[in-house]
């Protein structure tokens, strides 16, 4: 076999089969990845041959910005691969929002994973995790979501003729990606409670009731997210940046991010990893608290798990719920903590949380001036102007902030930044009577 399942900490180590659906070590309880006998899979020499796949794009394998990777991702066969032309984002370079974040022209890039079908960069790993969901014959799916999750779970799931439930906390879901679930026809439960408890459920209902399980603790869903870093560096001319930036929330990005840049250093396709910083919101900060404050670290997979287990315990204690206005980032245990630490440490990244006032302005300034994004993307863009007043990265590094979501997948929080004047960048509609006269004068009056 290529690719095998493998427990992350180096003290169990325990390997498993492909085929095997289990999601957590079953010895030790720790998270697991896919890893790959690389010498049994013909990998190109270089990466930009991926590339000239799209030259038969109407290969639906090739369309696919995740599966024109394949050998990168190379745990099944062909014939249970799940794709709908997911992928087909673009890095863009962005001169003015690079200006707002302190940097010089030329050097800022956005990756718009947005442009993605179900509008969000779910998608990357959900045709990674729908191709294994088939191959190990499951009939019936599941998952917790702050709700791109389950856009792109239902999406998925109907166009492969899998059952469909997803877990989402009572009122606590942006409208946009609560439509698409509904409208992709997923049985939708509301909880009464937030995403952490949608998560602890989720997982005791696919265990009692056999469910394929599709929350980010599924490795090979991360296996398809690498390959936003894949297409960075093609969207780079095959270059690796100097940053990557990307929104922290349950830290499946992060940690699929790290994964990738690991392996291509380790198959030579590379020749430097870039660093990486990962953004929090201020009110669901638990990653920054942990690596800043508590001094958590990888350590060569001995991760100190009481530091971790004491913080939950005084998350628990204080009833502690997250609050955000950047919802797809509104998680206080984040599942990959683990695997984030372990990226965290290939790619000498740091942490930061930002307030939601500065993830509305950056958003603001995101939409005016590029493709627009949802609130927990423009964190990567608020991190950034944090980072370079800090002069953590310099001006003239070449930076890539992950923008994870589209504009329309949380328009309350969009309308209200305009409509209330909440920050420096509101563009509120102005009412006028219905009087041409009136509404000429206005026009001019704007200049
Ligand atoms: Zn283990």
């Amino acid at each position: 076999m290529s690719a095998f399942q493998k427990c992350i900490n180096p003290q169990c180590g325990a390997e498993y089969e492909v085929s095997e659906v289990i999601f957590k070590c079953p010895k030790c309880g720790d998270l697991l990845d896919a890893q790959y006998n690389w010498d049994k899979i013909k990998v190109p020499g270089k990466l930009a041959k991926f590339g000239k796949r799209w030259a038969s794009r109407n290969e639906p394998m090739n369309l696919s910005g995740v599966w024109r990777f394949r050998e990168m991702l190379n745990f099944c066969d062909d014939q249970y691969k799940v794709t709908i032309g997911e992928g087909q984002t673009i890095l863009q370079s962005n001169d003015e929002v690079g200006k707002y974040a302190g940097m010089k022209a030329g050097r800022l890039f956005l990756q718009y994973e947005g442009l993605n079908p179900s509008g969000s960069f779910k998608d990357n790993g959900m045709t990674a995790a729908f191709s294994h969901a088939r191959m190990v014959g499951a009939k019936a799916s599941a998952c917790a979501s702050t709700g791109n999750t389950s856009a792109s779970v239902a999406l998925y799931a109907h166009s492969c003729g899998l059952k469909c439930t997803v877990f989402i906390g009572s009122g606590r879901i942006a409208f946009g990606k609560l439509s698409q679930s509904m409208d992709y026809g997923a049985q939708t439960i509301q909880i009464q409670g937030d995403f952490d408890d949608c998560m602890r459920q989720v997982q005791d209902v696919c265990s009692k009731l056999g469910l394929y399980l599709l929350n980010s603790l599924n490795p090979f869903r991360l296996e398809g997210q690498k390959t936003i870093m894949y297409r960075i560096i093609e969207g780079l001319g095959w270059e690796v940046p100097d940053w990557i930036i990307v929104p922290g929330g349950n830290l499946g990005n992060s940690s699929a991010f790290g994964k990738a840049f690991y392996e291509l250093k380790q198959l030579g396709l590379i020749k430097r990893i870039p660093r990486m910083a990962i953004i929090n919101a201020t009110g669901a900060w638990t990653l920054t608290d942990l690596v800043n404050n508590k001094k958590l670290v990888w350590n060569g997979g001995n991760v100190d798990n009481k530091i971790i287990s004491d913080y939950y315990d005084d998350l628990t204690a204080k009833n502690f719920s997250p609050h955000t206005c950047a919802s797809a980032i509104e998680i206080s245990r984040p599942v990959n903590l683990k695997k984030c630490l372990r990226a965290l440490d290939v790619c000498n990244g740091v942490v930061r949380a930002v307030s939601d006032a500065d993830i509305c302005d950056a958003k603001a300034i995101i939409g005016k001036y590029g493709l627009g994004c949802e609130p927990a993307s423009a964190a990567s863009v608020a991190g950034l102007k944090l980072l370079r007043a800090e002069g953590i990265i310099g001006d003239d590094e070449r930076v890539a902030c992950v923008l994870t979501g589209h504009a329309l997948k949380d328009p309350n929080v969009t309308v209200n930044y305009h409509k209330e004047k909440q920050g420096a960048f509101s563009n509120p509609p102005v009412e006028v009577p219905n009087n041409l006269d009136e509404i000429i004068k206005l026009i001019h009056s704007a200049g």
